[in-house]
């Protein structure tokens, strides 16, 4: 077992002024938490988190990443809390011990490959801290080192799977080559022992004829080197067993085929160095076409560097040239740790801040991070900052947006649950429709039969599938309803013009009758009388052209065509889904203005009228004639609100708010103070605003005016 003071060690080589007492102090305590636990390999369970913090150590990171290493499995396998963690550690290790702790309790049983992907984002998504990861890389690294101890085959291998599916690939993506390489090896002998055995068998057959072909190959390599005199590291290796067995598989080829499984790589101090070497090589070994790639002008997305060539090599055969500088191989190993382990000096140079352009391109976003300093100081990104991961109850990895509701998920799964949907669990507990998903949570939704979608429901769906079906069902329900109301309107207006509407309805007459009012059909005729697009008297005369109105009609019909001019600017301001000719009039009692709540009701033959959610006079209409109404997106125009004023009376008092009102663009429509006796004035006006801000501009404005008490809309 490795003992702590060698850890410590290799810290204060590579950070002196190290807080090594919170490493030690984290020691201790995992030591007395995990105390009597064994490991597998019946070890104290103690030399997980040892290695685990060794490896942390290897990659140069900080102490508050080692002693969260130390820490990493005491939540979830001992009696401790995260909040002794926070009392004996401080914020920063809680934090990541709980991130840490939360990946770890996620459990994936499905093994799909297509899952994989989203399972990797829900696993970066969740870390709001990169430490967290590369805390979980070592962790698992550390448990496929010890992967034998492990009796059941299938055990072993669903964790080898799990790790080439999911942890390699995270390590690969964060630029840390030499763990997602042991692990993909680890894994690959595990999951498929058979392959494995045979690619090593190949390539062991010949093993020592191999060897001498790479060092005529190195000292050849050398030779041209020394004669252009550039100092240098020539590095011959095998590729790795998993990459040669994906090729294999890639490209359908047999063993033999593969040809370059021996990879050089030269690595030197200086670019214009690497790209002298190139010419060298390939002056002297023909290259192969197209497989030349200049990582060093253009680095890939993970801040990776180098050349790369096949060429052929001196016995005809391809071979894979890398060339290189130090920094560059540092880069190309280390990764994204590389970045976060100590550095002399606290100010970034150019190739860090580099960094952060592959880092923007790793996590997806556009946005410019201001300073790159503070970037790294802070540590904590949010790596998927626009979507959220959740898991359905079938263990399947489900993508949304960042701010989704459960509703939202119910409608990703099936309109109908949607539709239904009357509740919803997170990890087993009920929470309101409202409630912002998160990351990793489980997601389940209760539907009842019958249930239907509100228009509230609106309002906190966040995607465009929701949002249209509850749209789509909240029009097919409003058609209804005005299909009745106007079928209504008709029966009555035609008894009294001594005609059956129910006999007539569906007459050629009829039909006729939709045409020339310019409808679909009958039904949109009728849904539009009810609507009060049209009355009955218009669709009567087209059956009987000489019908006389009845009193109550005309008077209805005067009041239309003169609301219908005076009332163009509020129908424009006013979306009522599937009907875009219909009377809109605003209440007099609530006078809504763009950006209030709204709802609307249908008046028998004579449109809608909106009201503010919540207005009394509207609470006392039949919830039958209740329809949704939406403001639409960019409103013109002024809407009047009257404000209700108390103030002292004082001398200029009326001409202070007037012009307080007018600086702030309003209008005033009507002014009526009245003075009482005690010295106080009441009284009330009503502005012109374009929306609710403008109101609320103006309030603040007029409580600023000395004497005003209270200002409020009426
Ligand atoms: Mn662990």
């Amino acid at each position: 077992m490795i003992r702590i003071t060698e850890i410590t060690d290799k810290i204060s080589d590579y950070y002196p002024e190290a807080d090594i007492d919170l490493v030690n102090r984290a020691y201790v305590y995992s030591a007395k938490v995990h105390e009597g636990q064994l490991r597998l390999s019946g070890e104290p369970y103690l030399s997980h988190p040892l290695e685990v913090a060794n490896i942390l150590s290897d990659m140069k990171l900080d102490t508050v990443s080692i002693a969260s290493g130390l820490l990493h499995d005491v939540v979830e396998d001992t009696h401790a809390g995260l909040d002794d963690i926070r009392q004996l550690f401080g914020n920063d290790v809680a934090k990541i011990v709980d991130g840490v702790t939360k990946i770890s309790s996620l459990s994936f049983n499905t093994a799909q490959t297509k899952q994989a992907e989203n399972i990797r984002k829900m696993i970066l998504a969740m870390a709001n801290d990169i430490r967290v990861i590369l805390i979980k890389l070592a962790d698992r690294l550390h448990n496929i080192r010890t992967l034998h101890f492990h009796q059941s085959d299938s055990k072993r291998k669903s964790i080898a799977q799990e790790t080439l599916d999911i942890y390699a690939p995270i390590a690969a993506r964060l630029g840390i080559f030499w763990i997602k390489r042991e692990l993909e090896e680890i894994s690959f002998s595990n999951a498929y022992p058979e392959e494995y055995a045979k690619i090593k068998e190949q390539t062991t057959a010949n093993q020592a004829e191999r060897e001498k072909y790479v060092e005529k190959v190195r000292d050849l390599l050398q030779a041209t080197m020394n004669t252009a005199r550039l100092t240098c590291q020539i590095q011959g290796r095998y590729k790795q067993f998993y990459s040669i067995y994906q090729k294999m598989l890639k490209q359908q080829l047999e063993f033999k085929q593969v040809y370059d499984i021996i990879a050089f790589r030269i690595i030197l101090d200086t670019i214009p160095q690497c790209y002298e070497t190139l010419g060298l090589i390939h002056a002297k070994f023909k290259p192969i076409p197209y497989k030349f790639k200049d990582y060093i002008g253009f680095p890939k997305p993970n801040g990776y560097q180098s050349l790369h060539t096949t060429v052929m090599g001196p016995y005809k055969e391809r071979m894979e040239i890398q060339i290189r500088t130090h920094e560059m191989d540092q880069v190309a190993n280390a990764g994204i740790a590389a970045h976060w382990s100590y550095k002399e000096g606290k100010t970034l140079d150019e190739t860090t801040q580099q960094t952060f352009a592959w880092l923007q391109n790793l996590v997806e976003q556009n946005e410019t991070f201001r300073d790159p300093e503070e970037f790294l100081d802070n540590v904590k990104i949010d790596l998927y900052p626009k979507d959220v991961y959740v898991f359905t109850p079938r263990g399947e990895v489900k993508n949304l947006p960042k701010g989704a509701t459960p509703l939202d998920f119910a409608y990703m799964i099936h309109s109908q649950i949607g539709h239904q949907c009357t509740g919803a669990k997170i990890n087993g507990r009920l929470v309101p429709l409202q409630y912002e998903l998160r990351s990793g949570d489980m997601v389940e939704i209760m539907t009842t039969k019958g249930h239907n979608p509100s228009s509230d429901w609106l309002s906190y769906v966040k995607t465009s599938k929701a949002k249209g079906r509850i749209r789509q069902w909240i029009k097919k329900q409003e058609e209804e309803k005005s299909l009745a109301l106007g079928r209504e309107l008709c029966e009555k207006a035609f008894r009294k013009n001594k005609l059956n509407f129910n006999e007539l309805v569906n007459s050629a007459d009829m039909v006729k009758a939709a045409t020339e009012l310019n409808f679909k059909n009958i039904d949109d005729l009728i849904a539009n009388v009810g609507y009060g697009k049209i009355t009955p008297l218009q669709v009567i005369r087209k059956i009987v052209p000489d019908a006389k109105p009845q009193k109550e009609e005309s008077l209805l019909e005067k009041l239309m065509s003169r609301r219908k001019d005076r009332k163009e600017k509020d129908k424009e301001a006013i979306v009522v889904d599937g009907f875009d000719d219909i009377l809109i009039r605003f209440g007099k009692c609530c006078q809504p203005v763009p950006g209030d709540q709204i709802t609307g009701y249908i008046t028998l033959g004579a449109g809608i009228t909106v009201h503010r959610k919540g207005c009394v006079n509207a609470m006392n209409l039949n919830p039958e004639r209740q329809i949704h109404v939406e403001w639409k997106q960019e409103t013109s125009g002024t809407f009047p609100v009257r404000l209700k004023i108390r103030c002292y009376d004082r001398m200029g008092l009326l001409a202070d708010v007037t012009a307080a009102i007018s600086q702030m663009d309003a209008n005033i429509v009507d002014v009526n103070l009245e003075s009482q006796q005690d010295k106080m004035v009441n009284g009330s006006f009503t502005i012109s605003v374009k929306d609710t801000t403008h109101l609320e501009n103006v309030i603040a404005k007029l409580k600023k005016v000395e004497a005003v008490q209270e200002i409020a809309r009426a």
